[in-house]
């Protein structure tokens, strides 16, 4: 084999944030892992540990009280070798860019592993949402959306909801989008509304998605999941659709959090009453039917699935030998630090990593988009069926990898993902 010389990587021009995040060492540490079991050629590593654009935009809103703030909002896209980037946007007070980065890179390798034609990106506002009414939220999305126009749209970067952004954020984006292309264009975002030309099922993707690769490993390890427990951290659009699947099969809630605490009852605690709270407040503060306690103690309760559907890096080198579940299901993204891999793979957790447990959100992303290109929508049923397809035949295509090769189920997912695009990129070869 011809030899290649080594890439020569010259990082100096990206700042101090970006290289002391946590998330940003976290994403590199399981890429570079990967990259040496897949024995990825050099130069295509040194390209894809760097994203290929980082956009950077100051966001000035009128607040209610007449007075101006200025937020700080971050595009990254990563690569758009197998399509056009794709990727949600987070409003959340801990955004940054080394955050942003890595999720973004998440995404490639999320749409690599479904083989779906798009590539990977992120955005996110450093912003509390419960913070803001829903004159300063409209402002602050459109104002994001006006500075990242020369970026966006159908074919370029299509935005879809994360953690703190919802389908009214979407439908803003699309508007304001539209407004200045002059020309309806609902294809630039996905997570939309039904009646905005979004899709059945897109709200419930992710969590569907993540209940879906739960039955697979349960079947997997011999658990009942009707006679399961469950916790989830994060009751928002992933975490609470997640629970409300699984407690539809039968299994029975013991713990939840939310930003504004956990909340623990062994006897099971009552979906309908956590939803119920819910629609009268914005959080779970005050919720009375189960015992209080910091957000982060949930995630050791003793459970058979654990389920994160919050923030990053909440799973650690410290509280890892506490973590006492049979199956951890990432329904969020990044929850689980390197050092707390092997710490919990010692412990027989089957671990279900975010890059495919909760990659039911792009999935439907993607029949988003397609079903907005033809102008010509499935049914629930339609999408429900694909969409349980897909993912149950990723977890086995993980699986598969995971044992031939006798890696953890996290390197299976990203090799597999990381392995499509190398394809791709080699193919395509380099422009310069
Ligand atoms: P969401 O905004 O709907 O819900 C987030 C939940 O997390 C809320 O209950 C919030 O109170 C809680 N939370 C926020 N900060 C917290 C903290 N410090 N401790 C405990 N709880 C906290 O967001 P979402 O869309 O459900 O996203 C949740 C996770 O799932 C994120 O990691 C996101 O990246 C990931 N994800 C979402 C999608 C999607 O389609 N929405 C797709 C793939 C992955």
């Amino acid at each position: 084999m011809a030899h290649t010389p080594a890439a020569t990587v010259h990082n100096h021009s990206i700042g101090l944030q970006w290289e002391s995040s946590p998330a940003r060492r976290q994403s590199i540490q399981n890429f570079d892992h990967a990259a040496e079991i897949l024995n990825l050629d050099p130069n295509t590593a040194a390209r894809l540990r760097r994203p290929e654009k980082i956009i950077i935009v100051s966001v000035p809103v009128r607040m209610d009280d007449g007075s101006v703030e200025v937020f700080t909002g971050y595009r990254v896209q990563h690569n758009d070798s197998c399509g056009p980037y794709k990727g949600g946007i987070r409003y959340h007070p801990t955004v940054d860019l080394g955050e942003v980065a890595a999720l973004a890179m998440a995404m490639t390798w999320k749409c690599g592993l479904m083989n779906l034609p798009l590539g990977g990106a992120k955005g996110g506002i450093e912003v509390d949402p419960l913070a803001l009414s829903r004159d300063e939220m409209q402002s602050l999305t459109r104002r994001y959306t006006a500075e990242l126009l020369a970026v966006l749209g159908p074919e370029r970067d299509i935005p879809a909801p994360d953690m703190g952004t919802n389908e009214q954020i979407m439908s803003w984006i699309m508007d304001t989008y539209s407004q200045h292309a002059g020309v309806i264009t609902p294809e630039v975002v996905t997570g939309k509304p039904v009646e905005l030309g979004g899709s059945a099922l897109r709200k419930e993707a992710t969590g569907r998605g993540v209940v879906y690769c739960i039955e697979e490993a349960a079947r997997e390890i011999g658990l009942d999941l009707s006679k399961a427990t469950f916790v989830v951290h994060g009751f928002g659009n992933v975490g609470s659709v997640a629970a409300t699947e699984l407690a539809a099969r039968g299994a029975k809630c013991v713990a939840v959090a939310d930003v504004s605490g956990g909340y623990i009852n062994p006897a099971g605690l009552s979906l309908e009453a956590l939803h119920a709270h819910l629609r009268r407040h914005r959080t779970l503060a005050d919720f009375k039917g189960g015992d209080r306690v910091a957000p982060g103690d949930v995630l050791t309760v003793p459970c058979d699935v654990l389920i994160p559907a919050a923030t990053g890096q909440v799973i650690t080198a410290t509280n890892a030998p506490a973590v006492r579940c049979r199956i951890l299901a990432e329904g969020a993204n990044a929850p689980t630090m390197p050092e707390a891999d092997p710490i919990l793979l010692n412990n027989g957790v089957f671990v279900i990593p975010d890059v495919l447990c909760n990659a039911g959100g792009v999935t439907v992303s993607y029949f988003e988009w397609v079903q907005g290109g033809m102008h010509f929508f499935w049914s629930e049923a339609e999408i429900d069926e694909r969409l349980s397809k897909l993912m149950r035949d990723a977890f086995h295509r993980v699986r598969e990898f995971a044992r031939s090769r006798n890696v953890s189920n996290r390197m299976a997912a990203l090799c597999i993902g990381i392995a499509r695009v190398d394809r791709v990129m080699r193919r395509r070869g380099l422009y310069a």
